[in-house]
């Protein structure tokens, strides 16, 4: 089933788009390789892939222009390959539509596990369920269970937490859910999400300085354990 699945790579490092390919190959993908912004642009309008992976420092073009293009006409997944130097541009990707991002050097298996997520969350609406190690959200009747135990969450806690449970596996960024949760309004350096973090974390987690569940994308966001019924 993985040989129909295509992914375009813009990458201009030559080294690096070839590893990318041999394993992704390894992996039965067919891969397509651009190496400019604008042959990425054209590949990808004229190819369709199921997703793409962006490096965001090009030659021709800034990255994130790039995305820009690619989000005025289709919701292909991308995900963004970047250097560390490359903070702020990550978090402007990721709100510009970007599905996920994945720091160099990266291992395969990163890579093979955020590619698996982007191809899931297209296919398939968000699932009734979200099971992960001890912790089951059931959305439609609002319960959260830990260990069987009823968890008790605020309601500002839970729209937080089932909004990353719904997005389970990718990294959601302060300002998406400063906005999804308190619109675009408030500005307080996004305190009242980390007290908020603090709490759910005080709830669901056995160690909320070593979380199993919710995860700090330091500078970024939080990012919520895979659902395993999603699988
Ligand atoms: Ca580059």
């Amino acid at each position: 089933m993985n040989s129909q699945i295509h992914i375009l790579t813009i990458e201009d490092e030559k080294s690096m788009s070839s590893y990318i390919a041999t394993f992704l190959n390894g992996e039965n993908y067919k891969v397509s390789s651009a190496m400019t912004g604008s042959e990425g642009l054209s590949l990808a309008a004229v190819l369709r892939p199921d997703v793409i992976l962006l490096d965001l420092g090009l030659p021709d073009m800034d990255g994130i222009e790039v995305l820009r293009r690619l989000r005025s006409w289709s919701r292909i997944p991308i995900i963004i390959v970047s250097a560390r130097h490359e903070e702020s541009e990550k978090v402007m990707a990721l709100d510009q539509g970007a599905d996920d991002y994945i720091t160099k050097p990266f291992g395969t298996n990163e890579l093979a596990a955020r590619i698996r997520t982007c191809l899931r969350h297209n296919k398939s609406a968000s699932s009734k369920i979200y099971r992960a190690l001890d912790l089951e959200i059931q959305f439609e009747k609002r319960s959260i269970r830990l260990r069987g135990e009823q968890i008790h969450l605020t309601q500002i806690e839970y729209q937080l937490l089932t909004l990353l449970a719904e997005n389970a596996g990718r990294v959601l960024t302060y300002n998406f859910l400063m906005n999804a949760i308190w619109g675009p309004y408030i500005d307080d350096n996004n305190q009242i999400l980390r007290v908020n973090m603090a709490n759910i974390r005080r709830k669901i987690e056995l160690n909320p300085a070593q979380p199993q569940y919710v995860f700090t994308e330091i500078g970024i966001g939080y990012r919520m354990l895979e659902n395993e019924c999603e699988a």
